[in-house]
């Protein structure tokens, strides 16, 4: 009998590559805007492969590629009648993907997200979003999940609606804000506060993922810690937001003066990148900090989730390709290259 989530973080740490979206919509899968991920229809089989690179890499989780999928977005694409197939598709492909890796005893969780529509001056909508929640997790629930994560949620009530609905159920519940400029949920409370309130509602597993850069969401981590006694959880975006503009969605690239509009924002990060090594050191402090669910979000490539594996000490799948600059035709130190290449390495 496999071990589950929180047994699995009281013993250690558990790490969990996101980001999918952001990775369909590179490869020319999905449209930046709307993000909807019809791929899980369209092109499941891309979808297995991204799984399996990062399971190669170390994710200790196989997340379903459900996110923005739900009702809301389907509606504004016009696609309504298509949220229950991709659901389940995705789903599926996320436990098919695990069942690749037998020696390997993986996680599948499922994935509920901000719905767009929750209003607090409207209660109509309290409603309504429930009922998106609900039946998000009956069909995560039906497909055997492990736990569901409710992520880049930006009001705490939104985020307890969606949290009952897990907890009703009988699911392990990773609720995950997404924290704004001013560092508080749109409804005015510091992420500890929100998360403590969280944790009190029945939350297994609390913390930020989304919107902010390794160090952005560092900054909030200790005031989390602090307040809750359940583990916490940390997924940052993988690029260089500053105190200037700690979250991803404005973001000026200051070495490029041809994107349109000027926000590099979703489609033009490229050059605010963070390298792997970037990514390891945010994994050694969330060590450190007593942070046990370590992963990545939007932006998040295999190379990353394996320097945190390896960040963790561990040697993921992948690790057989781990770089050894030893062999390097110039760079290297190999005893057999020749000095003439060498010799000349610092010239090239
Ligand atoms: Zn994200």
């Amino acid at each position: 009998m496999s071990k589950n989530l929180i047994e699995r973080l009281n013993e250690g740490h558990v790490l969990c590559a996101e980001g999918y979206l952001f990775a369909m919509e590179r490869r020319g899968y999905l449209q930046a805007g709307a993000f909807v991920p019809e791929v899980v229809l369209e092109h499941p089989e891309v979808v297995s492969q991204l799984h399996r690179e990062f399971i190669r890499a170390g994710s200790d989780i196989v997340q379903a590629f459900t996110y923005y999928g739900h009702r809301e977005k389907l509606r504004i694409i016009g696609k309504e009648k298509l949220l229950e197939p991709l659901q389940k598709n995705a789903l599926k492909i996320a436990k098919d993907s695990r069942d690749e890796f037998k020696d390997l005893d993986l996680l599948v969780c499922g994935d509920v997200a901000n719905t767009n529509i929750y209003d607090p001056n409207d209660k109509k909508t309290n409603i309504e979003c429930q009922k998106m929640f609900e039946e998000q997790v009956q069909w995560a629930k039906e497909a055997g999940v492990d736990f569901v994560v409710a992520e880049t949620i930006t009001w705490l009530e939104e985020m307890k609606i969606a949290l009952k609905a897990i907890k009703d159920a009988g699911l392990i519940a990773v609720c995950n804000f997404s924290i704004k400029r001013d560092e508080t949920t749109r409804d005015g409370h510091t992420p500890g506060d929100a998360c403590k309130i969280l944790e009190d509602n029945g939350a297994d597993v609390v913390g930020l993922n989304c919107f902010r850069g390794p160090k952005m969401t560092m900054k909030l981590l200790p005031e989390i810690r602090e307040k809750v006694s359940c583990h916490v959880a940390a997924l940052p975006v993988p690029y260089r937001t500053t105190e200037k503009d700690p979250g991803f969605i404005n973001q000026i690239d200051p070495g490029c003066d041809c994107i349109p509009g000027g926000n590099a924002f979703p489609v033009a990060l490229d050059n605010l990148y963070c390298n792997r090594y970037e990514m390891a050191e945010f994994t050694k402090e969330c060590v450190d900090k007593k942070i046990n669910f370590i992963g990545i979000c939007c932006g998040a490539e295999p190379h990353h989730v394996r320097e945190m594996a390896v960040a963790l000490g561990r040697k993921p799948i992948s690790y057989k390709y781990y770089p050894d600059m030893s062999k390097h035709y110039a760079l290297g130190t190999d005893p057999t290259l020749k000095h003439l290449n060498t010799d000349v390495a610092k010239t090239l």
